[in-house]
């Protein structure tokens, strides 16, 4: 069970969950789930997106989309958010110590790009664990990269500079200027859920799409299709030339334990597998 926006009402209460997300961050009741991108013409595993958790003592688990607008209010996302960059480069290295170079991909705020030094702080992050800047993907939300095209293009620049990569997440629900885009040094390109959920709504949903998947791959990119649920939106996709697609038709964020057991499941029943350039030396 999920605690939801809706059930969130009162400003009281607010508080109350500001003062439990502070020591939530003390006492380890965070988390990282991981959901599998998947090749889908080759039937490969990609990588993971990493997916923030709180395990609430009395509530349950607690939504990020509750938690980090919280967090962003109340001055902690900072901590929060490098909170889950080192613990991504924990596991990226466990992975890669079971010999499994997973890439994987953390999201980042608004008010993380706007931080001094958050370049700084990824690569020292990689450095303690041993992890190469090639192994990290960050999403960057498309509305905050063109809110302030000055401030991300010079913090895009930053976080190209010690070799991770970079994507733009939920793409098509801001107002991306093309020039401003075509500026920027990403690699990927996810295209928004809601325009796949509509995908076999048959309506003009389909147009958009296909244009932003031509679009992103003139412009050199790989395109992620987001919220993936059924068969069909994954064939629409397909026909469409999208490169991975992430989504439940696949699987739900995870634990990293389990991720290596669903994929295993998958792979004895021939569905899905890891991409054979994951396995590096141990
Ligand atoms: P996002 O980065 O766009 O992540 C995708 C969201 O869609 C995730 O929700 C994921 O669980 C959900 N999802 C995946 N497949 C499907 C599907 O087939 N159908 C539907 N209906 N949903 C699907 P989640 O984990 O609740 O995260 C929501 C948002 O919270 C994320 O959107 C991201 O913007 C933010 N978030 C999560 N973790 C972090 C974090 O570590 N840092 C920051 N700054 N934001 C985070
Ligand atoms: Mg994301
Ligand atoms: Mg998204």
């Amino acid at each position: 069970a999920m605690f939801e926006p809706h059930m969130n009402a009162d400003a009281t209460e607010q508080l109350e969950l500001q003062n439990d997300l502070r020591r939530a961050l003390e006492h380890n009741e965070l988390t990282l789930h991981y959901q599998p991108k998947i090749d889908a013409t080759r039937q490969l595993i990609t990588g993971v997106e990493a997916l923030l958790r709180w395990r609430h003592p009395v509530r349950g688990m607690v939504s990020p989309a509750i938690f980090i607008a919280l967090a962003e209010r109340f001055g902690l996302i900072n901590r929060l958010g490098s909170w889950v960059i080192d613990e991504a480069c924990r596991q990226i290295r466990a992975w890669e110590d079971q010999g499994l170079r997973m890439p994987v991909a953390v999201n980042l705020s608004v008010h993380q790009l706007r931080e001094q030094g958050l370049a700084q702080r990824i690569e020292q992050a990689l450095q303690r664990h041993g992890v190469a800047p090639s192994q990290l993907l960050c999403e960057i939300t498309e509305s905050v990269a063109m809110e302030d095209f000055q401030e991300a293009q010079r913090s895009f620049a930053e976080l190209a500079a010690i070799g991770v990569y970079l994507s733009i997440d939920d793409f098509g629900t801001g107002y991306s200027s093309l020039n401003y885009l075509r500026q920027l040094p990403v690699q990927q390109l996810k295209i928004d859920g809601s325009f796949v959920r509509d995908l076999d709504k048959g309506d003009n949903a389909r147009a958009v799409v296909q244009a932003v998947i031509s679009l992103a791959h003139a412009l050199g990119l790989r395109v992620v299709g987001e919220g993936v649920e059924t068969p069909a939106q994954r064939d629409i996709l397909l026909a469409m030339g999208c490169d991975e697609l992430q989504g439940y038709l696949y699987a739900r964020a995870m634990a990293a334990e389990e991720l290596l057991d669903w994929a295993q499941g998958r792979q004895a029943r021939g569905s899905v597998a890891f991409s054979p350039s994951l396995f590096g030396e141990p």
